[in-house]
């Protein structure tokens, strides 16, 4: 358990340096990224200046980590101290206040708070991981008997372990001793890792670990001018000026890529006028051209009230919490500039957190024309190089402006005055790996620790949001217009039991969506048709024995895709042949089920022969660009048609798309899961308002089975309020948040006996613990029983009181150590999205 007094900060210890009189404390605390509730003590050697918040390097269990130091002092620990082998940074990485904002992330969702503070850093990259091996003499021993004499008989090694032993001495006997590098070792003798501790274990072999810090500072070659004088030719010349006119400073690339031979610029350095140097390359200015229209703030009368809020909050220097609840296409984006722009003048700090798919190069572009070289973008597509020169680019306070998907949350910017998270409801600000935070509710910890102001931004809030706002914990801010006065789309619900009673047969596209598709190609407007499933047949059964065919490591069905000729698991990537004959039965009589996303765009291809048609789904998108592409042809007018699952939904501003078709985007509704309203809801809201954004009004066709359910009826009549209320009574009435704190444990192994006897230890755990004011549901099969090899069962636990489910949670995991289950195969989800 961690105890509060291993991560009392002084301020002394924060200060340690050359102003402070105070001896080096003797030890250090080490918070490492390992799943374990506790920081490791160190000694600090002579002559090294750890501080608090600063990285060292240190052994752990014949490896070297490194950590973040919590806490300085002089006692003396009970076991015996490793040295600390070397201090990483000078000065903190982690301030005060991101130390204190990681141990309140650590003790609402339960992580260890090392591998909390390691997702804090993006720091990767300033880590070199070195393992290497040598043999011992008892290895050479063994490497010599085994040429002699083959094989033991007596060894209750399978003669493959044996061989592959023989093949690593054999390899490193050719090394004479020397250390040999992992990668080499292991690309040459294909040895798995435990077969190499086993050959450690037998003192045969030597494992060090030589992981040291690296300067991951990206350089690049740059041109310095020492002096203009002398005799210059022509091409000479022409350089000289070029670097002249750049202020005496260009990179070395730009002047080869001028007219002049390359061998001009070596003249000028052997001659001593230019010299070329190394420096950190700058990643502040985005590779792609700034779009010309920038931004112009001509608000209407809801932004102008909308921003005058926001700004006002930022001048009071205390915390706030603002819902801003607009609906799709009410300009919610361009108040949020305006306001980060507000705080840029004010000489302070922002950061915009945006969904995954969001940061597009041309939202980029946009960014650098509002905020110039002031902004840093943190997106998916980064290198571990890129992402940390981004942060040291906001932690030396040159990009005051941050924009970044979930971890830009941890940005370490000074005096931030404003955090706004756009698309609030979106499910990819929750982390689904250790440690599982949702990076809208510590934007909201962050905030109040920083006494700023926090804005949640959508046109379909969260439950808990909203519910927050409704009892004044936010101020609620609603743009209840499109901008221009443009009108919401025309909504109309295709029932598709009836399209299948009045046709015969199971349509994809039912007539009524076919004819207005057909009617808008004709008008040469944009159609986009969601359908929220990637590949071609979701399911292949057979009609002998009435199998699916399924994913060797998961419950899963294998979908077929067409193009890729292979069966995909979309949960592990597990990919099979496409079968002839079931492979259960041996049956011919395998049938093809269901629609994806790629057979809409074969049977849309088939229906409307003359449309230019593009998709974007998963499989259709690999990198950033592939996704932009698409988008900018479809801006464009190069495309008639955009088939795609939810990707197609989000924030896209398209002004030529005048029709949007969902199909099978209630698919949710059928799933066992407390969300599947509010997700359907706020999909369907969220696609319907990609259609009439420009100058003709849109409509949306939306196909359904449920055509009853509130989740569909609310959203066709673009009713928020009506979605909410109905949604809050179910929840009310089943105990769900927002009326309860809920969490997730969920115990899994690869071997099903232990499975089952860990989630019925804990099961007779909580059995116990009823009385504390905590519901616990389970044990029970996790509805996806088998998911990457591993078997789940899962509790859910529910309690009005959040202090009581978290004490209850730490309590079972106490007893779970007790009773020696692996720390990793207890995994618990506070707030869980999904329960899956
Ligand atoms: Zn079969
Ligand atoms: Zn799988």
């Amino acid at each position: 358990m961690q105890s509060k007094d291993l991560y009392s900060v002084t301020g002394a210890s924060t200060q340690h340096g050359s102003l402070s009189f105070q001896p080096m404390p003797e030890f250090c605390d080490v918070a490492l990224p390992v799943p374990l509730d506790m920081a490791f003590t160190y000694r600090v050697p002579e002559g090294a200046e750890p501080v608090v918040g600063g990285r060292v390097l240190v052994p752990f269990r014949q490896q070297r980590m490194t950590g973040v130091v919590v806490e300085l002092h002089d006692r003396k620990p009970a076991v015996v101290t490793k040295n600390v082998q070397s201090v990483i940074d000078p000065s903190p990485v982690l301030d005060e206040s991101l130390l204190r904002l990681g141990r309140w992330i650590a003790d609402y969702y339960l992580a260890p708070v090392g591998e909390v503070f390691r997702t804090m850093l993006p720091l990767a990259a300033e880590f070199k991981r070195v393992i290497g091996y040598r043999i011992t003499e008892p290895g050479q021993m063994a490497l010599h008997l085994a040429g002699m004499s083959g094989s033991s008989a007596r060894s209750r090694r399978t003669p493959d372990e044996q061989a592959t032993e023989f093949r690593v001495l054999d390899y490193l006997g050719g090394f004479d001793g020397e250390l040999v590098r992992e990668e080499a070792l292991r690309s040459a003798t294909r040895v798995s890792r435990s077969v190499l501790a086993g050959m450690i274990r037998k003192k045969w072999l030597i494992r060090e670990d030589l992981s040291a810090p690296q300067d991951a500072t990206r350089t690049v070659r740059v041109a310095l001018l020492k002096s203009a004088e002398g005799k210059l030719n022509a091409n000479q010349q022409a350089l000289v000026d070029t670097l002249a006119a750049a202020g005496g400073k260009v990179p070395a690339e730009t002047l080869q890529s001028l007219e002049v031979p390359r061998t001009t610029l070596g003249t000028l350095v052997r001659r001593g006028l230019v010299e070329i140097i190394e420096e950190p390359a700058d990643f502040s200015v985005s590779r792609t051209k700034p779009r010309v229209s920038p931004f112009e703030f001509d608000f209407n009368a809801a932004q102008k009230f909308a921003l005058a809020r926001l700004q006002q909050g930022v001048e009071a220097h205390k915390f706030s919490g603002m819902l801003l609840h607009g609906v799709t296409g009410s300009g919610k984006t361009a108040v949020y500039l305006a306001g980060m722009r507000s705080v840029l003048e004010a000489g302070r700090s922002a950061i915009l957190l945006v969904p995954e798919i969001g940061l597009t190069p041309a939202v980029a572009a946009d960014l650098h024309q509002v905020f110039g070289d002031e902004v840093a973008i943190l997106h998916s597509a980064l290198s571990d190089k890129e992402r940390a020169e981004q942060w040291h680019r906001i932690k030396r306070g040159e990009a005051r402006m941050v924009v970044g998907t979930r971890s830009a949350v941890f940005a370490p910017v000074a005096d931030l005055a404003l955090i706004i998270v756009d698309e609030e409801h979106d499910a990819s600000y929750k982390q689904e790996e250790t440690p599982r935070y949702h990076a809208r509710d510590v934007a909201v910890m962050r905030a109040k620790m920083a006494d700023a102001v926090v804005v949640l931004g959508s046109a379909t809030p969260s439950l808990e949001s909203y519910f927050n706002a409704k009892k004044n914990k936010y101020t609620l801010i609603e743009l209840p217009d499109r901008v221009e006065r443009r009108p919401l789309p025309e909504v109309e619900v295709v029932d598709m039991r009836l399209e299948f009673q009045e046709t015969g047969h199971e349509q994809v596209i039912s007539r009524k969506l076919a004819a207005e598709i057909r009617e808008r190609l004709c008008r040469r407007e944009q159609v986009m048709v969601l359908l929220n499933r990637r590949g071609y047949s979701p399911v292949v059964l057979c009609r002998t024995c009435g199998k699916k065919l399924e994913c060797q490591n998961c419950a899963i069905a294998l979908t077929h895709h067409k193009r890729e000729h292979k069966m995909v698991c979309h949960y592990c990537g597990y990919t099979a042949a496409v079968p002839k004959a079931c492979v259960h039965c041996g049956s011919e009589y395998v049938y093809f089920l269901g629609t994806g996303s790629e057979k809409l765009e074969e049977l849309l291809h088939g229906m409307f022969p003359q449309a230019r048609i593009a998709r974007l789904d998963r499989d259709t998108v690999r990198r950033h660009e592939d996704f932009e592409r698409t988008l900018s042809a479809l801006n464009e007018g190069e495309l008639d048609l955009l088939v795609g699952t939810q990707m197609i939904a989000k924030g896209h501003d398209i002004h030529g798309v005048t029709l949007v078709g969902v199909v099978g985007a209630d698919v949710a509704l059928g799933l066992p899961d407390f969300r599947a309203a509010e997700r359907t809801f706020q999909l369907l809201t969220q696609v319907a308002g990609r259609a009439g954004r420009g100058q003709t009004p849109g409509k949306v066709i939306l196909q359904t089975y449920f055509q009853d359910h509130y989740a569909v009826q609310y959203a066709a009549k673009h009713d928020f309020i009506g979605f909410y209320e109905k949604e809050l009574q179910f929840r009310s009435w089943m105990h769900y948040p927002p009326y309860s704190a809920l969490a997730n444990v969920l115990v899994r192994s690869d071997n099903l006996d232990d499975a089952l006897r860990w989630s019925g230890l804990l099961g007779k755990w909580f059995d116990a613990t009823r009385h504390e004011g905590v519901r616990v549901l389970g044990p029970a099969a996790a509805p996806i029983l088998r998911l990457k090899r591993d078997y789940r069962y899962h509790f859910v636990l529910k309690s009005p009181s959040r202090e009581k489910l978290n004490t209850t949670l730490r309590a079972m995991l106490a007893h779970a150590t007790q009773q020696k289950i692996p720390r990793t195969q207890v995994i618990v989800d506070v707030d869980a999205l999904w329960l899956m």
